[in-house]
């Protein structure tokens, strides 16, 4: 099952797959502030990479102890054993209702700093996961919109990036992007 848009300046793609299969210049991770690994995409991704993901993670200097990258921004490795050459460490934010404009904003931040890492290593095809829709609870239907209001944005700009995969892990959050995406 997939979809896909052109926009001016490349495509947005979708897939429901695993993120660690892809073969794109760069994937990202939906990281935590500590960048030591996780659960869900980030456990999988460490999994599939080797232990050099971590140990480049580690060498990234602290903001504060034991904190390597604040919610909304990215930090970039190498990918290891990964087919992508990189693994942009992307920060999402949890999500609850007081606070939601907030964590909306800084979805907003987290994608478009990724799109921007990806172009500034001259990144070709980026792949992202739904960040924040799986333990940091964002819902997803409002998430999909966000991510790919963001996308498009880029996209109405030259850069590198042509290709834009979202691979989403099962047929649920596939449709809300698939719904998003025909609305963008
Ligand atoms: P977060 O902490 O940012 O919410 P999670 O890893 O818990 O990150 O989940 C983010 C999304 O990624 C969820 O929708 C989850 O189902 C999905 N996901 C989990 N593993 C994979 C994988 N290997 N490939 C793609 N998506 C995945």
């Amino acid at each position: 099952m997939n979809a896909s848009r052109d926009f001016a300046h490349g495509r947005i793609e979708l897939l429901v797959g695993n993120i660690v299969e892809q073969d794109v210049d760069a994937i990202v991770n939906a990281a935590n502030t500590t960048l030591e690994g996780g659960g869900g995409v980030d456990g999988a991704i460490h999994r599939a990479a080797g232990p050099s993901l971590l140990e480049e993670c580690l060498k990234l200097p602290q903001y504060e102890p034991g904190r390597r990258c604040p919610t909304g921004e990215c930090r970039v490795t190498g990918g290891g054993n990964l087919k992508a050459r990189y693994v942009i460490h992307a920060v999402g934010p949890v999500y609850n209702d007081r606070s939601a404009e907030k964590a909306r904003e800084q979805l907003r931040q987290v994608h478009r700093n990724s799109l921007q890492a990806a172009a500034e290593h001259d990144c070709r095809s980026i792949a992202f996961p739904a960040i924040s829709t799986g333990a940091y609870r964002f819902p997803i239907e409002e998430a999909a919109p966000i991510a790919l209001g963001v996308v498009r944005e880029f996209l109405e700009a030259p850069s590198s990036v042509q290709l834009v995969r979202f691979v989403l892990f099962s047929q649920p959050p596939f449709d809300a992007f698939e719904k998003a995406l025909g609305k963008v």
